[in-house]
């Protein structure tokens, strides 16, 4: 079975100023030197270039990924960044499907599909959002509501992207909310995202795929939950804030 290396990602939402966010990264710049696994910041768009030129100037091995991106390369889409934008400022790494972006902005499964394809056919790494609301969880729909959001954004993936696909199982409930799933929830949730993409393309891609934990990962709690072996790294929300946080979780990733 191939090595999955492990990853790790700070959303920060709209959350710092670009004085916060600079001193945050410096912090991590400094505590994220030596790390074996893949870490990534996720700063607002406005803070992107800045970030980019303090991770470049120390040669970070920390990634810079951006919160979204829209699916068309230019043209009338007012308020919108295309992936080529992104590219340009330095962004290796996308997010798309975030819960926030599913369920406070509005978009669909469609929409999704379409960021995911734009970010992969520009070259950059997408780390794809899915997961279950608590009515979803309640009804017993996890698997159902996981298998219907990755199959509509990866319906027109070929097996090549995915070496740079990373797939974040994220359940709506535990996301900014302090109730996080049990390790044994995750793990059983995550062996059944590994099991569709074996069904949609093969073992040896389900196999390779990191598919990570976000939903108030915290640095209690990060070891034990990366300690599952379907479990390959986590997307931080709140606790990525906090330099110290942030390095304790990606240590607990390392293997
Ligand atoms: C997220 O924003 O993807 C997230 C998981 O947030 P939090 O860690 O705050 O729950």
């Amino acid at each position: 079975m191939p090595m999955r290396t492990p990853f790790v990602g700070g959303n920060w939402k709209m959350n710092a100023s670009l004085a916060s966010a600079a001193a945050l990264t410096e912090r991590l710049i400094g505590s994220l030197a030596d790390l074996d696994i893949q870490a990534a910041v996720f700063p607002p768009f406005p803070y992107l270039l800045r970030i980019r030129g303090m991770l470049a100037q120390a040669d970070s091995p920390i990634a810079l990924g951006a919160q979204d991106a829209y699916f068309q390369r230019d043209g009338a889409f007012t308020g919108e960044v295309s992936v080529a934008m992104l590219a340009d400022c330095g962004v290796t790494h996308v997010l798309t499907g975030h819960s926030e972006r599913r369920h406070v902005i509005g978009e669909s499964d469609e929409l999704v599909g379409k960021k995911t394809q734009a970010v992969l056919d520009a070259g950059l790494t997408c780390v794809l959002c899915i997961g279950e609301t608590l009515g979803q969880r309640e009804a017993g729909e996890t698997d159902a509501v996981n298998e219907r959001q990755a199959r509509a954004a990866l319906a027109a993936v070929t097996p090549d992207h995915f070496e740079r696909l990373i797939i974040a199982y994220e359940p709506v409930w535990a996301i900014g909310t302090g109730r996080t799933a049990t390790p044994g929830d995750a793990q059983a949730a995550h062996a059944s995202i590994r099991a569709l993409v074996a069904d949609m393309f093969d073992q040896p891609i389900a196999d390779a795929t990191r598919i990570i934990y976000g939903g108030s990962v915290n640095a209690e709690n990060a070891a034990e939950l990366f300690a599952q072996p379907d479990i390959d790294g986590g997307l931080i929300g709140g606790a990525s804030l906090d330099a110290d946080n942030f390095t304790v979780i990606c240590r607990a990733a390392a293997r």
